[in-house]
């Protein structure tokens, strides 16, 4: 029996989820994930927490080995993502403590691995094939429409649907960047959203982000711009009713082998060329 079948990888702010756990190592054919995988149960479900910047925080988003975390988490098991993330509002209507569930993401990162399907060889001699997924859809629906209902059930009305921009950090965006991003339509920006999403695909797993606003982004207000103080301050303070809606949304997950969206046939027509775990 797997260890786990629901995956959260927690963000900033966001370092533990499960009371009663239990603390396992996994390593991968990428190296090593951001930390342990953290076991427990919620609602009857097997879930494994991954901090995804590590539980002291320690890793920036361009240094998490997003590849590992993935693997390690398909490798005890999980077929369901839920991703939790600290974003910054792209419009003066999504301020802090605003949930966001996105169902587009636009990736404006520079040097990030995002692909295990790249004809590189593996340490054990095996060469995954080059693939081309299709990633119209980036995230789950179920998955989407799951969460927004957990939240509803617990008096937080989410923003359905939006577009999640992903920068390559650490550093926030200037103002000139802020007022472009919101000149495209786009909705929130973080830094961890790409590649997490792809690489959920590539491992046919589904994936939803949960994107929290934590502050308005620097072009969208006059004032100093955006604090990491100030992150962890809005995301402390909600981090409670976040951690129960995602409670709620693994209880209400389908299970593994009734997923009923797409996410399980995202190979469909290709030969990968290696086994995934
Ligand atoms: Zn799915």
């Amino acid at each position: 029996m797997a260890d786990a079948e629901i995956g959260v990888i927690g963000g900033s702010g966001f370092y533990s989820f499960l009371d009663d756990v239990t603390e396992i190592t996994v390593d991968t054919p990428y190296g090593a994930p951001s930390d342990s995988l953290f076991l427990g149960e919620v609602a009857g479900r097997a879930v494994a927490f991954l901090p995804r910047h590590g539980r002291k925080h320690h890793l920036p988003p361009h240094r998490i080995n997003y590849r590992a975390n993935l693997w390690a988490l398909r490798s005890v098991g999980v077929r369901q993502v839920l991703g939790p993330c600290a974003v910054g509002g792209l419009r003066p209507e999504y301020g802090p403590g605003t949930l966001l569930v996105p169902d587009q993401l636009v990736d404006r990162t520079k040097a990030r691995t995002q692909t295990y399907l790249d004809g590189v060889p593996l340490p054990d001699g095996s060469v995954p094939n080059v693939v081309h997924l299709s990633f119209a859809d980036p995230y789950c629906p179920v998955g989407r429409a799951t969460v927004a209902a957990a939240a509803r059930g617990r008096a937080w009305e989410p923003v359905e649907g939006g577009t999640l921009v992903v920068i390559e950090g650490p550093r926030f965006s200037t103002r000139a960047e802020s007022r472009w991003h919101a000149a495209q339509g786009w909705s929130v920006v973080g830094m961890t959203g790409h590649p997490e999403a792809v690489l959920a695909r590539e491992l046919a797993l589904c994936y939803t982000s949960l994107s929290l606003v934590t502050d308005l982004d620097a072009g969208t207000e006059t004032g100093e711009g955006v604090s990491h103080e100030e992150v962890l301050e809005v995301f402390g303070r909600n981090v409670g009713r976040l951690r129960e809606v995602l409670f709620d949304a693994v209880g209400a997950l389908p299970a593994t082998a009734k997923r009923a969206c797409a996410c399980a046939d995202a190979h469909a027509g290709w030969d990968l060329g290696i086994p995934l775990p």
